[in-house]
């Protein structure tokens, strides 16, 4: 008799499963899905590079700057990069829909590239990225940012130590 009341129950509470694909399907707010990456906030330091096991994102040295790419069929999504990310410019997003034909696996990829400029402060050639802002007192303003980027790392020390900032 248990299976009248079960099913007495699911009468009056309505299904517990979605409809999906017919429907919208809910999604935890801190699932692991589909990794975004923000090219602008990005300071080069690769320590997402260093921290994923296995080896979804590579660094590699380029004529035009330093090429970022991360592949989504070898993330096994375990969220370290942006734990260890210290701009945000790499994170999971909630975006789980990523079964996709064999054919396209190679559209999987992010692929970014951060371009060598030329320092502002002293014409060396130096890749245009993003300050790192960890320990920096007081925090970048977002002119300080975009300054900072296209200069060379002794001439951002130099800048830094102008203004009194701590790093
Ligand atoms: S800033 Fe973030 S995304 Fe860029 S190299 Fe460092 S850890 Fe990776
Ligand atoms: S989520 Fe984990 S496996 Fe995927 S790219 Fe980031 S560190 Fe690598």
């Amino acid at each position: 008799m248990n299976f009248i009341k079960t099913l007495i129950q699911n009468l009056v509470s309505g299904p517990s499963t979605v409809s999906y694909p017919f429907g919208p399907a809910w999604t935890p707010d801190n699932f692991r899905g589909r990794i975004d990456f923000k090219l602008a906030s990005c300071t080069a330091c690769r320590a997402c590079e260093q921290v994923c096991a296995p080896g979804a994102i590579r660094f590699d040295k380029t004529p035009e700057g330093l090429r970022f790419m991360m592949w989504h069929n070898t993330c096994v999504f375990c969220g370290l990069c942006e734990h260890y990310c210290p701009t945000d410019a790499i994170r999971q997003t909630t975006d789980w829909h990523m079964a996709h034909p064999v054919k396209d696996e190679f559209g999987m990829a992010i692929r970014e590239t951060i371009v060598y400029v030329n320092c502002t402060g002293c014409n060396a050639k130096t890749l245009s990225s993003a300050p790192n802002p960890v320990g920096v007192e007081p925090p970048f303003t977002p002119e300080e940012i975009e300054q900072q980027r296209n200069l060379c790392p002794a001439c951002r020390k130099k800048a830094l130590a102008e203004r009194g900032a701590v790093s």
